[in-house]
């Protein structure tokens, strides 16, 4: 038979539904350089996909499958050719993309070539793209909560009968604890670099030096038996606390008690509906407390296959809303954290730089929350976001930053704009107490940013946000405070903002 599978990067799930579906043992798998260079990705994100891909082909083989295996292919339509031409190849499988250029390239595939191209169904998500589109047109308003019940209720995760497991649906209260100087925080089980992986890893070092980020080690899991490991530890030994602290933020662990799991997750290493289930065990088995299963079921079952189904849902037109109508570029700072003296987005930036990996509220509350409060360009912030995070994909990022926290889509993922001052990160972090800045004040020469910015932004938006959204409150606030220290807020922030360094820096 002359059918062939493609396997891209982001789809190394070992029953891929392409795979299931063609019958085939022939794969062909391309690294392309061209879409290496499409952007300067952290060079850590580059690592992982490219060491998954060839640890995924290995696997591959010793199951008796015949990979042509394409390392550092100038790009993918020449690699594909390539194969097509000399295994005279008629038929061609290949799953659906999530990101919609992903699935463009594919479906223009029988063009390039007049070959048979055969698209199936993504199978990365609990949620299938047809149900997704059915819930959504049955919403006047699609919020995420209701969404997230229906899955409960159907795949019936945590339930208890009709009842959501512990008598609510939600336990988000008994989740913002303020992190607690005595916490410890376990390591992840390490994962020592193999061959495979330092060679991929000196490969990018070389070819891609500009890039952004820093690459000595990777030491997270790159194949599946890995990943089983690293879930399961997550499961038994930090689920327990992650949900009175997934709010929390600290100098000196990034990842605290949350999984790391995105990364694993978004290349198909891991099923989402695995570690629901996972997280579900560990409850019904009485070893981790409801708000800490629950909070973690919400992420995936609730956010992950939501944001993925809105993205799915929209057209490419989400890149450019701009609601609030912003026009500043992303501060230089955003590259290099030397660059700002404000420790909370110092302690940030440097740890994307460092690991491409911060926890979900550093960043919706620390990086997000800036450039909404700054107006920067939400696609300046999004592509920020794609270049240099480990876990970044088109599908996830956009409606994430673009919806979610620049609230550039005027409110439809989001209810109310992720926008506040130096209180809010005081409380859920230690990193008032070494900054330069004093989150008390608000227009002394220590007063912190966020916070003059905050009413600046109250102000230079009232018109969009007052009836938008449930802001009454924060214009009530406003309408409160002594009108020229408001004027002095936007005289600082005006001199402030003015006052940083615009554009990419590395
Ligand atoms: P945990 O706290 O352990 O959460 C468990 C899992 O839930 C995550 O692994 C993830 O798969 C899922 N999850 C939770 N929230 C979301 C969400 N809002 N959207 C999608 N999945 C979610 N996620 C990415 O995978 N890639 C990104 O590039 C990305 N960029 C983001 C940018 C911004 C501005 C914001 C606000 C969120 C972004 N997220 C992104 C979502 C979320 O922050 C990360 O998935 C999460 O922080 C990953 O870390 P973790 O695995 O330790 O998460
Ligand atoms: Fe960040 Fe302001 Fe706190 Fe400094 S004082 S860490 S700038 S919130």
């Amino acid at each position: 038979e002359r059918y062939s599978v493609l396997v891209l990067g982001d789809q190394l799930k070992p029953d891929i539904s392409s795979i299931a579906s063609s019958g085939t043992k022939n794969i062909l798998m391309v690294e392309s350089v061209k879409k290496c260079t499409s952007g300067k990705w952290h060079k850590r994100r580059l690592a992982f996909v490219i060491s998954a891909m060839r640890h995924f082909r290995d696997v591959l083989k010793d199951e008796g499958f015949n990979v042509d295996y394409h390392e550092w292919a100038d790009d993918f339509t020449s690699a594909i050719n390539e194969h097509i031409e000399e295994n005279d190849i008629e038929k061609l499988f290949v799953m659906k993309p999530v990101n919609r250029e992903g699935a463009g390239f594919v479906n223009s595939l029988s063009n390039i070539n007049s070959i048979d191209v055969e698209v199936t169904e993504n199978d990365m998500f609990i949620c299938p793209e047809n149900e997704f589109v059915d819930w959504l047109n049955k919403q006047r308003s699609p919020l995420m909560e209701n969404f997230y019940r229906t899955m409960r209720k159907t795949r019936k995760v945590l339930m208890d009968g009709k009842d959501p497991a512990g008598g609510k649906w939600n336990f988000d209260k008994e989740n913002r604890e303020k992190p607690k100087k005595e916490l410890s925080y376990q390591e992840p089980p390490g994962f020592k670099d193999d061959k495979t992986t330092k060679k991929v890893i000196d490969d990018i070092n070389d070819k891609f030096p500009d890039n952004f980020g820093k690459l000595n080690s990777l030491e997270v899991p790159v194949d599946r038996k890995g990943a089983l490991r690293y879930i399961k530890d997550f499961i038994d030994n930090k689920l327990e606390k992650f949900g009175p602290y997934e709010d929390a933020m600290v100098s000196g662990n990034m990842v605290m008690y949350h999984s790391r799991a995105s990364i694993l997750m978004n290349v198909g290493l891991l099923h989402p509906e695995e570690c629901v289930r996972m997280a579900e065990k560990a409850y019904n088995d009485k070893k981790v407390p409801i708000n800490s299963a629950e909070g973690y079921v919400r992420q995936i079952m609730g956010w992950r296959e939501y944001m993925a189904g809105m993205y799915i849902a929209t057209s490419s037109k989400i890149l450019s809303y701009n609601f609030l109508n912003c026009k500043r570029s992303l501060p230089s700072f955003y590259w290099d954290e030397n660059l700002t003296d404000m420790n909370c987005l110092y302690n940030a930036v440097r740890s994307v730089r460092e690991t491409g990996y911060t926890h979900h509220i550093v960043r919706l509350m620390v990086l997000g929350n800036f450039a909404l409060i700054a107006g920067i360009m939400p696609k300046e912030v999004s592509d920020w976001f794609l270049e240099t995070y480990e876990d970044a994909y088109e599908w996830v990022v956009t409606p994430n930053v673009i919806c979610m926290s620049q609230f550039a889509d005027g409110g439809i993922i989001a209810t109310k704009p992720y926008a506040s001052s130096a209180n809010y990160i005081n409380k859920m972090s230690d990193y008032c107490k070494d900054c330069k800045y004093s989150p008390h004040e608000k227009l002394k020469e220590n007063a912190c940013p966020f916070n003059y910015l905050y009413w600046d932004f109250l102000k230079r938006n009232r018109k969009r946000l007052e009836r938008t959204g449930r802001m009454g409150l924060a214009y009530n606030l406003l309408d409160k405070q002594d009108p020229d220290m408001i004027k002095a807020c936007i005289k600082k922030s005006k001199e402030f903002l003015e006052s940083l360094k615009t554009g990419r820096q590395y």
